[in-house]
């Protein structure tokens, strides 16, 4: 049987419809999960939502809103989606507390960091002093930039032992102070951040690359969903 896992969705920028890459859907249910897409509805919600799904995939999209880690937005910050981040947010604190098994990918590690308690540089030229180009022209499935992963990383676990990856990389923001009970586990040679994981036994992870997009390129991608899923299905219900 399927293992129910919830799918965060954004807005597009009149508000009209919301949006979501139909490859984080595919790539779930490849994995073995059965996608529940979850619409930015008021926090409040979050319980509710969570009480759908054994797993939750914070989705990739646009910049989190500077004042959720205690900053006034700077020039470099771009579109915000104020119910999606408000939503997000308190999903992923929720499954944090409750111990739901997570997958934040790109955005979604962000929200993860944040929520955690943890902060982002509003754009990585801040963090870095010679940055590598982390928004690549070139189509999503293509590997940009090397990542290197710790060794002892729950990532590299999951990826069979592997330490060291190409990915692709659509970022402009990223992970600054680490939140507490997360760790970084692994960085492009600039630096940049690349995935955060928690400390505890309950799966959180977050990648800022896109696995979704890569999983036909190279089936090692599709490791980090059927992690999910297999962690989500190890829950009672
Ligand atoms: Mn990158």
């Amino acid at each position: 049987m399927s293992v129910p896992i919830g799918i965060t969705l954004g807005l597009d920028p009149e508000g009209r419809r919301y949006q979501l890459g139909r490859l984080y859907v595919e790539a779930v249910h490849r994995a073995g999960g059965l996608p529940v897409l979850l619409p930015p509805l008021p926090p409040t919600e979050a319980i509710a939502a969570l009480r759908l799904v054994r797993g939750l995939l914070l989705s990739g999209g646009g910049d989190l809103d500077p004042h959720y880690f205690g900053e006034e937005p700077l020039p470099y910050t771009r579109r915000i989606d104020p119910s999606r981040d408000a939503f997000e947010l308190a999903l992923a604190g929720l499954a944090l507390k409750r111990s739901i098994p997570l997958l934040g990918i790109c955005r979604g590690m962000q929200v993860l960091n944040v929520a955690a308690g943890g902060t982002l540089y509003q754009d990585l030229t801040l963090g870095s002093s010679r940055p590598l180009k982390h928004y690549q022209e070139a189509p999503d499935w293509y590997a940009s930039h090397w990542v290197e992963i710790r060794p002892d990383s729950r990532l590299s676990h999951i990826l069979g032992g592997v330490t060291r990856i190409r990915t692709n990389s659509f970022h402009h923001q990223a992970v600054c102070r680490l939140a507490p009970g997360l760790r970084a586990v692994a960085w492009t040679s600039d630096g940049v951040v690349e995935a955060v994981e928690a400390e505890g036994k309950t799966l959180a992870l977050g990648v800022q690359f896109h696995p979704e997009a890569m999983v036909h390129q190279d089936p090692l991608f599709l490791r980090l969903f059927l992690a999910l899923v297999q962690a989500a299905g190890g829950i009672e219900p």
